[in-house]
């Protein structure tokens, strides 16, 4: 029998990076997956790619940082299938990278509302579908949640990042009650979109001293950043019946990135 048998996924930032990385691990473990997005081009692709290998998928068009929006995709979800077990609030976004004083409290709001009130929304959304038979919730912060590292520019990316942590850790302590366990996964670098964009503008750069090369080569392990697909291993294993006296805890996946 495979780790998620019969089980219900919910993934948020489904269609892409990690996110999509996950939802098709969780797939081939068995799980059926809603796959949430900003983006429904992107997750039709998933839901395919899924259905391909005998499972099920349900695509969710929605901004998570929106809490009627977030709502409607787990009632859909429960709709569709009747059970909720496992929720992995990973969408997010890096932001401008710009410095404090230059930057508009628009972005600073933007940034803060994707990455940190979202997982406040996606956690509290699940907590009806998930109190009677307990669940597992993961969430992505990153190497950031634990120390200010190397994001010169990034500070709301960063209070985020740190937000995620703290929050998640409260959730665990709260919800511990229903066996809802809420554990905190830390990237390092990561092969995914997020980057590309953020580190084009090398003359922007220069002016706020990020290290222009930055992210690549920068982990001690395989001196390269890590793949989406070796993040989703950790999600499975946190997803699963594996971890099931892990809770409340951030676990680094780095190549040892955050001991540099
Ligand atoms: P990505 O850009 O490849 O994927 C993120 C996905 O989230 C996109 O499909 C995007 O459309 C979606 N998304 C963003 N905001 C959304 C919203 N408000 N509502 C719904 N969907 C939304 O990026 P990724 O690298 O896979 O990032 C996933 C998570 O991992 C993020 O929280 C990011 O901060 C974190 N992270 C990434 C890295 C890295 O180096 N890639 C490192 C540490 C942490």
């Amino acid at each position: 029998e495979k780790l998620l048998q019969n089980q219900v996924a919910f993934v948020t930032g489904a269609g892409s990076g990690i996110g999509r990385a996950a939802a098709i691990k969780l797939a081939q473990n068995g799980g059926k997956i809603a796959l949430v997005d900003l983006h429904k081009e992107n997750v039709e692709e998933v839901k395919k790619q899924i259905e391909e290998m005998g499972s099920e998928a349900l695509v969710l068009e929605a901004n998570v940082s929106h809490p009627e929006e977030i709502e409607k995709c787990y009632q859909r979800t429960v709709d569709q299938w009747g059970r909720l077990d496992v929720v992995f609030a990973n969408a997010g976004i890096n932001g401008e990278v710009i410095p404090i004083e230059d930057m508009d409290p628009k972005d600073w709001e933007l940034t803060t509302s994707n990455n940190l009130t979202s997982t406040f929304l996606t956690v509290k959304y699940a907590i009806p579908h998930l109190k009677e038979n307990g669940g597992s919730i993961i969430i992505t912060s990153s190497i950031n949640g634990n120390r200010v590292y190397k994001n010169f520019g990034m500070s709301a990316y960063s209070t985020s990042k740190i937000g995620q942590m703290g929050f998640g850790k409260m959730a665990a302590l709260e919800l511990a009650k229903y066996h809802i366990r809420v554990n905190i996964i830390c990237p390092g670098a990561i092969e995914t979109n997020i980057n590309e964009n953020t580190w084009k503008d090398k003359e922007k750069l220069k002016k706020i001293e990020i290290p222009v090369e930055y992210p690549e080569g920068s982990q001690p392990l395989e001196n390269r950043a890590g793949k989406p697909e070796q993040v989703a291993d950790l999600v499975l294993f946190l997803a699963s019946s594996g971890s099931s006296h892990i809770t409340g805890s951030e676990i680094y996946i780095d190549g040892a990135e955050s001991l540099l």
